[in-house]
């Protein structure tokens, strides 16, 4: 029967165009429009795991996004990769959530799904950052769940251990499936797509569901699923200043601490 496993993808902004995102400061946004996207770099982790535990233990993976369907870089590549079908979640009454609606979002897309084995994330993504949206969801399915995975270890085909990053060293924790594992960039290095992974992606399932298809109730997703509203966005500039410090080095060295004393930097 294999494992059925599903990966959570988030599509980000490229970090190479981060600089691009404007600020629209009197309207509380920020606005990405145009600016190029990708799989968010530690969901290329997750779905490289799985792969690999589908590799060893045979079965089917999903990938599943919320988001808006324009653009669909993040599905394509990891179609393209080796996921079997995707799951893109869009509706306009998804939009403005926070990570709990997100979070609820998928909670009831895995509801009508079906049943997983392993659930995998990334630890954080590279815009919103907040590493929330895997424990979450993990509390709505009640199911365990890890975080800040570093390695996967099957005992068998039931249940796992972990290695998990913690302060200044590691912990292991052994675990049944199912569960979700939200995991960190040391766990592997994911695979580039093959031209024959690439060319089939067209071939590929892609399954489009909103509010109604997924049974969400308005109330638990989008800006009504929402209990945190940004109430202000502010912009911050950093400028750049130079001065050069004459003298020897040591003279150099007390110039500049003593400036950097008189800026308060220090
Ligand atoms: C007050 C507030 C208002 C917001 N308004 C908006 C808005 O109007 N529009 C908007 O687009 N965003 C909005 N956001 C951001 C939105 O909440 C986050 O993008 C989303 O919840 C994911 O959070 P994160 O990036 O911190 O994910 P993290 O918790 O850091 O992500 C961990 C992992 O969860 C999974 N994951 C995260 N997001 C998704 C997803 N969408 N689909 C599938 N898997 C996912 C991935 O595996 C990811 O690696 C808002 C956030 C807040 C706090």
């Amino acid at each position: 029967m294999g494992l059925e496993i599903l990966v959570c993808i988030k599509q980000v902004p490229h970090p190479d165009h981060f600089s691009e995102i404007q600020v629209d400061v009197g309207r509380g946004r920020v606005i990405g429009a145009g600016i190029p996207v990708i799989m968010n770099p530690l969901d290329r982790h997750a779905l490289e795991e799985a792969l690999r535990n589908k590799e060893r233990f045979s079965g089917r993976i999903t990938v599943i996004r919320m988001g808006r369907p324009r653009l669909q870089k993040a599905v394509e590549e990891a179609l393209a990769m080796g996921a079997d079908r995707a799951v893109l979640l869009y509706d306009t009454a998804f939009a403005g959530p926070d990570t709990l609606a997100t979070a609820f979002t998928l909670f009831h897309a895995i509801q009508r799904l079906g049943k997983f084995d392993l659930i995998y994330c990334g630890n954080e993504t590279v815009d919103s950052g907040t590493a929330q949206v895997g424990p979450q969801l993990a509390e709505l399915l009640d199911i365990p769940q890890v975080s800040s995975v570093q390695e996967v270890s099957f005992v068998d085909e039931k249940s796992l251990e972990v290695r998990r990053a913690w302060e200044h060293g590691h912990m292991k924790v052994r675990l049944k499936l199912p569960t979700l594992l939200s995991v960190t960039r040391d766990i592997n290095t994911p695979r580039l797509p093959t031209v024959q992974g690439i060319m089939g992606v067209p071939q590929k399932e892609v399954i489009i569901w909103n509010a109604e298809a997924i049974q969400a109730p308005l109330e638990n997703v989008g800006l009504n699923g929402s209990s945190i509203y940004a109430t202000g966005v502010h912009e911050f500039r950093a400028g750049r200043r130079r001065e050069i410090m004459q003298g020897s080095t040591g003279e150099k060295v007390r110039r500049a601490v003593a400036r950097l004393k008189e800026l308060g930097a220090i």
